[in-house]
């Protein structure tokens, strides 16, 4: 799960809400959500030139993503035209904005609030997202947010393995990442971070 840095409201959803007066999500457009995941991606969203959706991590474009709620709207009605309270997501219908649907849970892990990097990492060889910590509210948030999103999905671990994998080869029953591969791959940003991070060592040997 990305943190995302949320910009201020942009200038142009002022300006169209102020213009439309909208009363519901309903009456925002195509043209204007367009316009916002355009924004989202490219200021909030990119990481070396690649689009990602903020939960689960696989590249997303403008036309194939959505506005996601993060407080879905029917529980905070009064979030449905707050900027902050959106990024831009897959459209994949097992996991994240559509498993997600209007469930909400005060441990979800907000990526607008919280950084996951705190809450989440990886076991390398099931290629499913894990909490950090073992037990306390870290532990209780993380594996509350997996839940919702669906992040260990078998596709979605699949991805990730097969990422693993591709970047790294066995040594004397070690898995050895591939440092000088994996610079230039950007794909699941912070699995990526956290193989170079604890594999890194191992390579020295
Ligand atoms: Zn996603």
């Amino acid at each position: 799960m990305l943190k995302i840095d949320k910009n201020d409201e942009p200038k142009f959803f002022a300006e169209f809400k102020k213009k439309s007066n909208p009363k519901s999500w309903k009456d925002f457009d195509f043209k204007i959500k367009g316009k916002l995941k355009e924004y989202m991606l490219e200021n909030e969203q990119k990481i070396d030139e690649n689009y990602f959706c903020p939960y689960c991590e696989r590249q997303i474009s403008v036309e194939k993503s959505q506005i996601e709620h993060i407080k879905p709207k029917d529980k905070f009605p009064k979030l449905f035209h707050n900027y902050s309270n959106f990024l831009t997501g897959c459209l994949e219908n097992q996991t994240c904005g559509s498993t997600k649907g209007n469930k909400w849970d005060d441990n979800f892990v907000n990526p607008v609030e919280y950084n996951p990097r705190d809450y989440f990492e990886y076991s390398i060889s099931t290629g499913e997202i894990i909490p950090k910590y073992e037990n306390g509210i870290e532990y209780e948030m993380a594996m509350k947010t997996i839940e919702i999103l669906n992040l260990n999905q078998k596709k979605l671990c699949e991805s990730r393995k097969s990422f693993i994998y591709q970047n790294s080869s066995r040594k004397e029953g070690k898995i050895v990442i591939n440092i000088e591969n994996l610079k230039y791959i950007t794909k699941f940003p912070t699995l990526k971070e956290f193989l170079l991070k604890n594999l890194k060592s191992e390579t020295k040997k």
